[in-house]
């Protein structure tokens, strides 16, 4: 079956499919890959719409190219589509209508028709949905958007005065450059009218452009750093692999400082050079300036950027420009990977471990797992660099499906920081108090040399709990099964599940006692005022994402945290991804058994790779840093494998431990979560679904469950989970679309399938 039938034949139960039109009747094709359509010839077009269907339409004057971006009715609407291939023409011709307009936009390359189908069908997400992704930029629908710019033309004026004289004077300085109108005249110092009589002679040539400018050109030569030998041995293997000119897989692991960015910078460096697209993925938009910085060091130029915090404007000249080949790097976020680039050779997936790579809403995927699909599509190379790699790419490596690659020392002079344990059973503290006194006594001594501390707490807010000292209430959101966290900066109660708000409330919302209520629990705005009392004479900074109105606000805080500007820095997780701090030698973990509760299958693996990144702030430069962990539980095996920074050892030993249970690397996983305002229709189609279990044991896998979510309602639904544990190496994916397709599902009923779940929430 081609993938595209089965594709439209998979599960639809979060889509309602809209009624189409009488004349837009299902059709199914495959991309037919590169071709031109006349006007007139039966075509298949996918819309961005809900609907699991690809609709014929016919190719409008002057025909159109198979992947071009075009407008088509749709009912009373105009909506965007993409044509995927042929029409299947087993409708009444005479009533198919035709495509209203090309839009002006490169045509989709057959390779990212493809990757859709395939991520679609591995995520089990309708082709739709991964279509959204893929054009999520404003105006795409816009008439080009075009601009006059000013050539030099043929010959002489008729008459030579001088102001004419300079504007061509201007273009032959300049060669073939155009300008602008405003340019132009500014430049040779005339009035626009002077320009516009030569261009009515022929002098100068007016000619209309795209508004979107190309990206500047890099230069490959311009800011390499001489690499120390083991870097250099580590860029000439992914420059090798870039020669090879197909796919391929690198795991770049490298302790925390050790050069891993000016590795494979080098690789970008090697794909430009072979006139391919490079993609730099970053897990945190926060690291983007700083990475953006260096970038321009090393290449004289500009990176295109895509994340959040790009305008709208840029964001649609990247996404054209891209699909010309105009720009040869981008840096951005996980959903940079569905940009229609032309010419797609290396795809850098930094801190690849990290669990933002995963979309938890919407369409459910992990960019690194999508990266290397892509990559496998289009012929390119991917590299996974990290500290700490996930298990997945750890034993993939192990398996010789990827290349290994190691940077085993830091650069320069900088080492590893030592790591030490404070067992908190034997430390006098307070209630309501969370540095120890050996951690204090530690940060004093830094502050006294003139160095930075660093406090690590993994939690945003002030409190995560607050409680009624009448009558033991706590206060929760009334939309979900979680509590209010305080936020005292912004003097507000949060639902850190639905961003609900309230103003922290002066009675108890049960017994309605006055001035009771009390904070429970530390937080990072807690940390930073316990800080700021113990160490009245230090300067004290906290980092924490909520604290920031802009990543511009954000990334000028760290600039001057680096710069020296705090003694002290409070930080949650976010400190964790990548910040050089050079005065920093001291890192406190306030909770260093945080990670380990739950029974989250990776709670060691995360653990494991947090402590380890938070450490690495410590000490890059010559100073040595230390890492202290304040622990109840010093004895525990995750807990030793940091404190003995036997990384080989810890992967080893949490690989055997999935390997026996059958639990991923080792095993697939599937999580299918259900939601409804009803709690008892939720639970009774759960357990519908567990009883027709039939397809999920053909393929030798169990579901497990229904049971109730970890949280049980978000935003005022109830949620409920069935896990699919399944060996390795079946057609998963196909099961559990036969399985759901069972169940019929009312109408304000959601059905979510995870396909290889991080977490379990
Ligand atoms: P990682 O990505 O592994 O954390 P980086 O590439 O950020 O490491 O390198 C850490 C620091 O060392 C950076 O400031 C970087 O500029 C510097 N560095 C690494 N390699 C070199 C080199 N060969 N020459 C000069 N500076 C280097
Ligand atoms: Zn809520």
């Amino acid at each position: 079956m081609p993938v595209g039938v089965f594709l439209f034949c998979i599960y639809r139960i979060e889509w309602k499919a809209e009624t189409p039109d009488e004349s837009e009747r299902a059709v199914n094709v495959t991309p037919t890959g590169p071709g031109y359509f006349d006007e007139g010839d039966l075509v298949g077009v996918l819309t961005s719409q809900p609907l699991d269907r690809v609709l014929d339409y016919r190719a409008p004057e002057g025909g159109c190219h198979a992947g071009a971006f075009v407008e088509v009715p749709l009912g009373p609407r105009k909506v965007l589509g993409v044509v995927w291939g042929s029409g299947q023409g087993d409708y009444d011709k005479a009533r198919i209508r035709s495509i209203i307009r090309v839009l002006d936009a490169a045509p989709m390359r057959e390779e990212l028709q493809v990757f859709l189908q395939r991520a679609a069908e591995y995520t089990l997400t309708p082709l739709t949905a991964m279509l959204r992704l893929a054009t999520r930029v404003p105006g795409l629908s816009n008439p080009p958007s075009m601009q006059k710019v000013y050539r030099l033309g043929n010959g002489r004026p008729n008459r030579e005065t001088e102001a004419r004289g300079r504007v061509l004077d201007v273009l032959e300085e300049f060669g073939g450059l155009s300008f602008t109108l405003s340019e132009l005249s500014k430049q040779a110092g005339v009035t626009p009218s002077v320009v516009k009589g030569l261009v009515a002679q022929d002098c100068v040539l007016e000619e209309d452009t795209p508004r979107d400018l190309p990206f500047a050109r890099l230069d490959v030569d311009c800011g390499g750093k001489t690499l120390s030998a083991d870097q250099a041995t580590a860029a000439g293997q992914l420059r090798t692999a870039a020669q090879s000119g197909g796919y391929g897989t690198t795991l770049l692991r490298g302790v925390t400082g050790s050069g891993k960015t000016e590795v494979y910078l080098e690789a970008v460096a090697e794909a430009v050079r072979q006139g391919r697209q490079a993609l730099v993925l970053l897990p945190e938009i926060a690291l983007t300036a700083e990475f953006l910085k260096r970038f321009e060091a090393r290449f004289g130029a500009r990176a295109g950027e895509w994340h959040s915090g790009v305008t709208m404007t840029e964001r649609r000249r990247l996404w054209k420009i891209v699909g010309q080949g105009g720009c040869q790097v981008v840096v951005g976020a996980r959903s940079a990977l569905f940009l229609p680039y032309q010419n797609l050779g290396l795809i850098v997936v930094d801190e690849e471990h990290d669990s933002s790579y995963k979309q938890e809403d919407g369409v459910l995927y992990n960019a690194r797992d999508m990266a290397v699909l892509r990559a496998s599509i289009c012929g390119a190379q991917v590299v996974l660099a990290s500290a700490t790699p996930s298990l997945e790419s750890w034993a993939n490596a192990e398996a010789g499906k990827y290349q290994r690659i190691e940077l085993s020392s830091r650069f320069g002079a900088s080492v590893l920081p030592d790591f030490r344990a404070i067992d908190m059973r034997l430390e006098k503290l307070p209630s309501s108090r969370w540095i120890s006194p050996s951690l204090e006594a530690a940060v004093n001594n830094r502050i006294a040399k003139g160095e930075q501390a660093l406090l690590f707490i993994n939690r945003r807010g002030y409190a995560p709990v607050t409680i009624c000292r009448a009558c033991g209430h706590q206060v929760t959101c009334k939309d979900c099964d979680a509590t209010l966290v305080e936020h005292r900066f912004q003097n507000r109660l949060i639902c850190h599940q639905c961003g609900e708000s309230e103003p922290v409330p002066e009675v108890c919302p049960h017994c309605e006692a006055e001035g009771r209520l009390a904070a429970v629990g530390p937080g990072v705005e807690r940390l930073s005022e316990e800080a700021s009392n113990l160490f009245p004479q230090a300067r004290v900074a906290t980092l924490s994402s909520d604290l920031y109105t802009s990543a511009r606000a954000l990334k000028q805080q760290i600039e001057e945290i680096a710069a020296g500007a705090a003694d002290i820095i409070i930080g949650t997780q976010l400190v964790a991804k990548g910040h050089n701090f050079p005065k920093l030698t001291l890192v406190g973990v306030i909770d260093a058994d945080l990670g380990l509760q739950g029974s989250d299958l990776r709670a060691a693996e995360r653990t494991f790779q947090l402590m380890r990144q938070v450490a690495g702030r410590a000490g890059r430069s010559e100073a040595p840093g230390t890492a202290l962990l304040q622990t109840f539980q010093p004895e525990h095996s995750v807990i030793r494998a940091i404190l003995a920074g036997d990384e080989e050892g810890f992967w080893q030993t949490e690989a055997a431990e999935r390997k026996q249970v059958g639990m991923p690397p080792y095993g697939r996983m599937a999580g299918i979560i259900l939601s409804s305002p009803d709690l008892q229709e939720v639970f009774e189609i759960g357990a519908e679904l567990a009883r027709r279990d039939g397809p999920i044991r053909q393929i030798g896998a169990q579901v497990f469950g229904p049971a109730p979510a970890p949280i049980a309602r978000i935003r005022g639904r109830h949620r409920v989970r069935l896990l699919i544990k399944a060996p390795k190496g079946v057609a998963l994916q196909k099961a559990i679309s036969q399985w759901i397709a069972q169940v019929k599902t009312p109408n304000q009923f959601r059905l979510s399938v995870d396909i290889d779940p991080q977490s379990f929430y």
